[in-house]
């Protein structure tokens, strides 16, 4: 068995929202509270991610002044262009811009506006997909997104529509290798806020080692659960958690292998029935239902024991 990164990397891991909104744009809190209420529940990174649009006057909130050596602050927005088959305009989270980054050009679509974020050295987040009802036709055309959000806590709260999986899947089964988050997108209105984020492998808590893990995918996603180590063999997955009630691996189309019990912290599963799939990922069902998401895992780039 060979433990996959970030398991298997040095450092610890680090709690981190990579979506949320402050009283720069429709958010409620100033972003000193934003920060202070993430900073104050344990959090160890935050970007703010307010809506990049002129109606707002292009927030791109510095709070490089609340980093602090036990916090970090990532500069970030959402960013917002024309157009997609069922909506006006894109929702693309960017995380790790530059202050200085220009407003959205007249003629800038979604996937060019997320080509220069990407350039200017953001990581890129395709944001809550069911809630605007993206297809994979045009998530396609956003070649330069890291991730998919495969939970989104606001939607789910508000709209019922917080699932980002039928995306991500539908992405991977067309060759994309994307890696997937959790977040809160919290506008602090309802309850949104601590519902859904990553926990990220890094040997410092700094912005530059932070968004580098990021692009290179070294984190998982939670909604409560901890996973402490997934292994893979030829023939099978170990698994090793907080007390679970199931622990799945999902693949291509309905290929999958899952285990149900009760108090669940280690589950080794065969993967034969996943044979046919390039692709899998780690999914822990906790006791209160709460889940845990690893980031996908590609056949083709594990080491040949
Ligand atoms: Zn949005
Ligand atoms: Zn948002």
């Amino acid at each position: 068995m060979a433990t996959l990164a970030p398991f298997s990397l040095p450092g610890r891991f680090l709690r981190g929202n990579l979506h949320t909104h402050s009283d720069r744009s429709d958010g409620k809190l100033s972003p000193e509270q934003v920060i202070a209420t993430y900073r104050d529940a344990g959090y160890d990174f935050l970007a703010i991610t307010d809506h990049f649009l002129a109606v707002f006057e292009w927030p791109l909130v510095d709070t490089r002044s609340f980093q602090s050596e036990r916090f970090t602050t990532l500069l970030g927005a959402e960013l917002h262009a024309p157009r997609t088959e069922m909506s006006d305009i894109w929702h693309i989270v960017a995380v790790g811009l530059p202050l200085d980054f220009a407003p959205a050009g007249p003629d800038e679509d979604g996937p060019a506006l997320a080509r220069r974020a990407r350039a200017a050295g953001a990581f890129i987040g395709i944001a809550h997909p069911a809630w605007y009802s993206l297809s994979i036709t045009d998530a396609e055309t956003l070649d330069a997104a890291h991730a998919v959000e495969i939970y989104n806590h606001g939607c789910h709260l508000m709209h019922d529509k917080g699932e980002g999986g039928y995306l991500l899947d539908g992405m991977l089964d067309k060759g994309h290798r994307l890696s997937t988050y959790a977040c809160d997108d919290a506008h602090f209105k309802c309850p949104d806020f601590g519902g859904g984020w990553i926990e990220l492998k890094a040997n410092a808590n700094e912005p530059e080692t932070i968004l580098n893990a990021l692009k290179d995918g070294h984190f998982y996603s939670t909604q409560g659960p901890r996973i402490d180590e997934i292994a893979i063999a030829a023939d099978a997955v170990e698994v090793v958690c907080s007390a679970a009630k199931g622990v799945l691996v999902a693949g291509q189309g309905y290929l999958s292998a899952y285990h149900f019990g009760t108090g669940l912290t280690r589950v080794s599963l065969p993967l034969e029935s996943l044979a046919e799939s390039p692709w899998l990922r780690v999914v822990i069902f906790g006791e209160d239902g709460k889940r845990a998401w690893s980031n996908p895992i590609w056949k083709d780039n594990l080491v040949k024991a």
